[in-house]
Order: structure tokens, then C-alpha cells, then sequence
């Protein structure tokens, strides 16, 4: 990971892990060591027994190294049938486990988020079974259980075909069938170097372990992997999964080291959840903000301009030109004041923010002007904190908002790129509130008012999280608990339900975020709000209170959209690229059957444009269905057909967007105000107005 996530800005764009857009390409470079081995669970008592609290109170007494089944069993029969794994004191472990310590004891059931992972991980074992039984030369490097499924990494000389993939998934069912089960042995690190003697990736692994750690394998039937575990009790409980695809990973997401081939792989309890999500995968691809970015001209990049730096077509520029102005509107209404502040600065800026020291790596590099050092901006707020610190502020000025359309750049690896969600350039709708530490609450108020607004508007319902306290926190706890409850008091109040993420928050102070739930259910991360003291100190921002005294004022960011680039290719996804009415494009197509209709759609066009309305004519001679079928590729919200009969009558013959082929006839005037008045209250429609979802567009 670039220390992108760690900016002290927030309403990063380039970290959100529950994003399942883009979760996965994040995922191929930024391996996580879930194969890890660790040393025997904690609290081991060398001793006689151990006590389990169960959830209903009751406690059980067994021998330390009793098998965690056995205890199940002792529960109840019945429940060792669906027991997948338990969890002693939260650590999840496989019901093949010797219990080695006491604590809280729950059975894990296909009910459980966490067996779902237990099954996941087990699948990515039964791969590498079927997987080596077919391709014996094949390398092992790490298979996670991932969001939504699993994965495993293979060292083979030529990549995976499609056609592998079904031979290998026709093989990992007959793995299944044998009910193989999974054996764990622990070993010294000196017997693990032995056992994985011909397996390179395994063995730089274990090189990292020291020597007196005690190492796990599982064994299902012929494989055998250097793993911590849990897993499932046997192969056969992996029934419903499918082979996705596979995709170049670096081993251990290192651009210098060898490419190998990843498998992709979902799996879950029920046959329906499975179902569901291939599914959600479908709709997925359809609506991809790359493959629709092309086919309706939006945006593209190109190589000539670099990397992760995107390049707006005027029906791109259209739609973020709309959410600009009315985003403008919006904060506007709601007391902010514009501010514009240049892209390069000099970095001494950087170095009183401590972005310098910690986050060099994320910023563009430097160019000497004058003998002074400067850099493209990764973030807004010094520039903000500047026009502040302009002149000598009064609490009566309090608090001021500072609003920018800030266009910013942060260096991102080139194998994370990916579209318009993750770029190496981005416009941030960023602002800073400078208030008193008494404003906060009414400040953060304020914000929730501007977050429903906007979302609305959008059509997306949303959940917020507060971030914590984080390990490395500055200041002190009494500081943090204060901030944490002002946050969560607002939210309270509004009868706003809200999760915590522990220990989320900034270094500097805690926040909250916003996700937005898309057309198909996704999360996508969206306006953050950031409780910031630590600037204000570097900067040693100052106000003169009411005893005439200095005081440091309490900095909030906050973004609405986030990146302009990732908000528009989440858009694009969400609408599946048939934008309502007032973002679209272009909002009515009106075609003449004949030629000899043309001047009059002509002047039809020309009221329309006068009217407010994106309105174009195809009069092309191409025949009537062909500029039809174009339109509707197209995905514009109105055509308006005009003949003789309509020409005569002042009507059209209106096709709209997701109702198929049907005609209605309307007066072209109250066809005008129909579209002007859905323009002015940026309604939904077509599509996705009543409840709609735009699925079937
Ligand atoms: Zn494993
Ligand atoms: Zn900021």
C-alpha cells in the first residue's frame, strides 16, 4: 500500500478497502500475509484444564489439548453437524484445534461472517490440490480467503487459460467428493525447511520465521501448505463456488520481483448466495465505467499523457461540469466561500504540515524554481490554512469555510491503476472549517445536513462509520474522547445509525465516513468528515477571542464527492451509464422521419436549447431505426421522433429511455416543461425516479 490511505487529508479516494469495484485490483498488488504462521495461541497454561465460557454463561472444564470438536460434541451432536469452526476469545480456530487456553467459547455455524472465511480459505487449498494433482511443476505462493471468495497465487511458466480454469474446477469438485480431510501438524521451522525443500516461495517464507517458531501445515490428501489456519473439518464442505479467472500478481505485490499466476475464486454456504453474487458479477461487468467511458465517449487516457491521469471528453466534462454547479450551489447556500489555490507549491509547506517526512513517497516529485524546491500539491488544506493565516482572525469571523474544487496528485503504483476509481490525478471537492472547539458539534451538524442533501440527489442511500482512536494517536486520551463523543452525540441526535471502526480514525483525530450503497448493493466510499487539531498547531493558527486573548482553532476537512474521478466512475456504475435527466449529456435526441421534416426539428432543437435543454438533431440519412438504435446505445434519456402527422399537430412521438419500444404522442410544449422542470429539481428520472432501478436500462 503507498502511504496514500495514511494522508492526514482525507476524503482519499485511494483507499477503500470495502469497495468492491476496485477492491480486487488493490488487492493484486498489496499481498497480505494471511499465510502467516504464529507462534501458540497466547495464555497456553502447560497445565490441567482449561475453563470455556459459553454464550449462555455456562462454563466447561476440559483438559488442556482437548480437541475443540470434542467440546462440541460434549455440547451437543446436532451442533457438531453444523459446526464449521469455533472462536475462543475471538480468535478463530479450526474444530481440529487443541484447546491450550480459557476464555469465551462460541461454535461457528454457515451462519457466521467469519466460517464464511474459514470455508474461503479452505477453498483456496482445495485449488492448490487440484491444481498441483493436475500441474505438478506449479509453485505454491499464498492463497487468501478475499472478500466475497478466495485466491491462490501459482509459479508456472506459462499463464492460465480459461480452459484450465475449468479443468481445474472439474477437479476441485472431484477433491471435494473425496472428502479429504484437513490434517494440521505443527513442526519445527528446521522441519518445515526440509518438508518444503523444493518449494522456493515456501521457503522464503519460512526464512522468515525464526528459528525456535512453531510452524503449522494442513494436509488435504496429496497437498500440503505451510499455513496457520483454520479450516474446515474435510473437502466436502466446500459445495458451492466457481473459478472467476486469473490475473498476473506479483509474488508478494512486488513490482521487482516474478509474475505469477493468480486464480480468482468465490465460494459460499448456500447455493442462493452464490446465485446472487455471480449475478452481482454480471451486472458488474455491464456496467464497468471503462467499458462505458468508451462506448458513450466520456473520458479516456492515454499514454502519451501518462498513467492514471485522465482525459475528460466533452460528454465527461458535461456530466462533472453539472455536479460541479450544483455542488457549488449547494455549499453556497450552506456558508461556504470559494478559494482557489495553485497546483505546484513549494514543499516547505509540505514540511510544517509533516507530509514531507511521512508521506514523501505518495507525492509527485520536486523541481527547483529559483532555488527553491517545489512540488505538485497532494493535498489542500496548507494552501487553505494560508488564506487563513492572511490576516489576523477574529472569533467573530468564526467559523469560516473554505470550499475548493482542488485538482491534486499523489503518486500511486502503476499496477494499481485502474479507470477513473484509482488515478495519479484527481480533483478533490475539499473544504476546511475553521471553527472554535465550541462550534464543532454544530459545525459537524451542518455537514450531515449538506452529506443528505447531496445524496439524495443522487439516488444513494448511504451508512456512516466513526474511525477511533488509532494506536499511533497524538494527543492525549481525554482529548480523543471528547472529539469521539462530539461525533457520535451529532449522530445521535439526528437518530443517525452509525458503526464504530476501531481505531480508524487519523493519527490526529478521529472521523467519520460516509458509503454510499450503488444500484447493485456495492459500498463506494464517499464524503468523509476529519476532526483535525494537529494542523492548526504546526501551522500555529491563531484567533483572537472574545478576552482578547490567542486561541487555536479546531480544523475540520471534509469532502463530499471525494475525487471528482472515482464520484463520476462510481456514477457511471451506479446509473450504469443512463445518467438522469440533468446530468445526461445529451438530454433529448429529436430525429425526423423524412427529410422534409428537418427544419422544423431544426427549430424544434433551437426552443429547446433556448429552453435550457442539451438538445442535438440527427437528421442524418441513415434510416429511422438505425438513429434510434444509436440513440439508445447512446443511453440518452429522450428522442423525440417527428413525422408530418406530428409536424402538423405541434407533437412528437417521445421514446423513453428504458421503456422499449413504445411511442407515447405529447404536446411539445408540455414536453419542454416536463424535461426543464426534472432538470431544475435534478430529479432521478427516468430511470431510476419511483423506486426504479436502472437495471433493465
Ligand atoms: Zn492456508
Ligand atoms: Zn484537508
Amino acid at each position: 500500500m503507498t502511504p496514500a490511505g495514511a494522508w492526514p487529508s482525507f476524503g482519499d479516494p485511494l483507499d477503500n478497502p470495502t469497495n468492491d469495484g476496485m477492491s480486487q485490483m488493490a488487492r493484486e498488488s498489496n499481498e497480505t500475509d494471511v499465510e502467516e504462521n504464529g507462534a501458540p495461541p497466547a495464555g497456553t497454561n502447560g497445565g490441567e484444564m482449561v475453563s470455556l465460557r459459553l454464550p449462555n454463561g455456562d462454563v466447561r472444564e476440559v483438559p488442556t489439548e482437548t480437541l475443540a470438536r470434542d467440546v462440541v460434541a460434549g455440547i451437543g451432536e446436532r451442533l457438531l453437524k453444523d459446526a464449521i469452526a469455533v472462536s475462543l476469545d475471538g480468535e478463530i480456530l479450526d474444530l481440529m484445534t487443541p484447546l491450550r487456553a480459557s476464555g469465551d467459547f462460541r461454535v461457528l455455524t454457515a451462519r457466521d461472517a467469519a466460517a464464511l472465511e474459514v470455508l474461503r480459505h479452505s477453498g483456496a487449498h482445495i485449488l492448490a490440490t487440484a491444481v498441483r494433482r493436475l500441474r505438478p511443476d506449479a509453485k505454491i505462493g499464498f492463497g487468501p480467503a478475499i472478500e466475497d471468495g478466495f485466491y491462490y497465487d501459482f509459479e508456472v511458466d506459462q499463464p492460465f487459460t480459461p480452459e484450465d480454469l475449468e479443468t481445474f474446477e472439474s477437479e476441485m469438485r472431484r477433491v471435494v467428493a473425496d472428502r479429504l480431510p484437513f490434517v494440521r501438524k505443527e513442526l519445527s521451522n528446521a522441519e518445515a525447511r526440509v518438508r518444503f525443500a523444493d518449494d522456493p516461495l515456501k521457503l522464503e517464507r519460512l526464512a522468515e520465521f525464526s528459528d525456535d517458531e512453531i510452524i503449522s501445515t494442513y494436509t488435504d490428501g496429496p497437498f500440503v501448505d505451510l499455513c496457520r489456519g483454520p479450516h474446515v473439518p474435510d473437502t466436502s464442505y466446500l459445495k458451492h463456488f466457481k473459478l472467476l479467472n486469473t490475473a498476473g500478481a506479483y509474488w508478494r505485490g512486488d513490482e521487482k520481483r516474478q509474475m505469477l499466476q493468480r486464480i480468482y475464486a468465490t465460494a459460499w454456504f448456500k447455493k442462493d448466495d452464490l446465485d446472487a453474487y455471480l449475478h452481482r458479477l454480471e451486472e458488474a461487468k455491464r456496467r464497468d465505467h471503462r467499458v462505458l467511458g468508451q462506448a458513450l465517449d466520456l473520458f479516456s487516457t492515454d499514454a502519451r499523457v501518462g498513467p492514471g491521469l485522465i482525459l475528460w471528453h466533452p460528454r465527461g466534462a458535461t456530466v462533472r461540469n453539472e455536479i460541479e454547479t450544483f455542488e457549488r450551489e449547494l455549499i453556497l447556500r450552506h456558508g461556504y466561500e470559494l478559494v482557489y489555490t495553485p497546483h505546484i507549491v513549494n514543499e516547505k509547506l509540505f514540511e510544517i504540515s509533516g507530509h514531507l517526512e511521512s508521506f514523501k513517497a505518495g507525492m509527485f516529485g520536486s523541481m527547483e524554481i529559483d532555488g527553491h524546491v517545489y512540488r505538485p500539491k497532494p493535498m489542500n488544506c496548507p494552501g487553505h490554512i494560508c488564506i487563513y493565516q492572511a490576516k489576523q482572525r477574529s472569533y467573530r469571523e468564526l467559523p469560516i469555510r473554505y470550499a475548493e474544487f482542488g485538482t491534486v496528485y499523489r503518486y500511486e503504483r502503476s499496477g494499481v491503476l485502474h479507470g477513473m476509481l484509482r488515478v495519479r490525478g484527481f480533483t478533490q471537492d475539499d473544504a476546511h472549517v475553521f471553527c472554535t472547539p465550541a462550534q464543532v458539534e454544530t459545525e459537524v451538524g451542518r455537514l450531515l445536513d449538506l452529506v443528505d442533501e447531496m445524496l439524495a440527489v443522487f439516488g444513494y442511500p448511504y451508512t456512516v462509520e466513526l474511525s477511533t482512536r488509532p494506536e499511533n494517536a497524538i494527543g492525549t486520551a481525554e482529548e480523543w474522547e471528547v472529539a469521539e463523543r462530539t461525533l457520535a452525540e451529532v449522530l445521535e441526535r439526528r437518530g443517525q445509525e452509525y458503526t464504530i471502526d476501531e481505531g480508524g480514525g487519523a493519527f490526529y483525530g478521529p472521523k467519520l465516513d460516509f458509503k454510499l450503497i450503488d444500484a447493485i448493493g456495492r459500498k463506494w466510499q464517499g464524503p468523509t468528515v476529519q476532526l483535525d487539531p494537529n494542523l492548526p498547531e504546526r501551522f500555529d493558527l491563531e484567533y483572537t477571542g472574545s478576552d482578547n486573548a490567542a486561541h487555536r482553532p479546531v480544523m475540520l476537512h471534509r469532502v463530499l464527492v471525494g475525487s471528482m474521478e472515482r464520484f463520476v466512475g462510481g456514477l457511471i456504475e451506479h446509473y450504469a451509464g443512463a445518467f438522469p435527466v440533468w446530468l445526461a449529456p445529451e438530454q433529448v435526441r429529436v430525429i425526423p422521419i423524412s427529410e422534409e421534416n428537418a427544419p422544423m426539428c431544426q427549430q424544434l432543437v433551437q426552443r429547446m436549447k433556448q429552453a435550457g435543454i442539451r438538445a442535438t438533431l440527427d437528421a442524418r440519412p441513415d434510416t429511422l431505426n438505425y438513429r434510434i438504435r444509436e440513440g439508445e446505445m447512446l443511453k440518452i434519456p429522450y428522442m423525440a421522433v417527428v413525422g408530418k402527422r406530428e409536424a402538423e399537430g405541434g407533437t412528437i412521438a417521445l421514446r423513453v429511455r428504458g421503456t422499449g419500444k413504445k411511442q407515447e404522442i405529447v404536446a411539445v410544449d408540455s414536453f419542454i416543461d416536463r424535461v426543464k422542470s426534472e432538470i431544475a429539481s435534478r430529479a432521478l428520472a427516468p430511470n431510476m425516479a419511483a423506486g426504479i432501478e436502472p437495471v433493465s436500462v
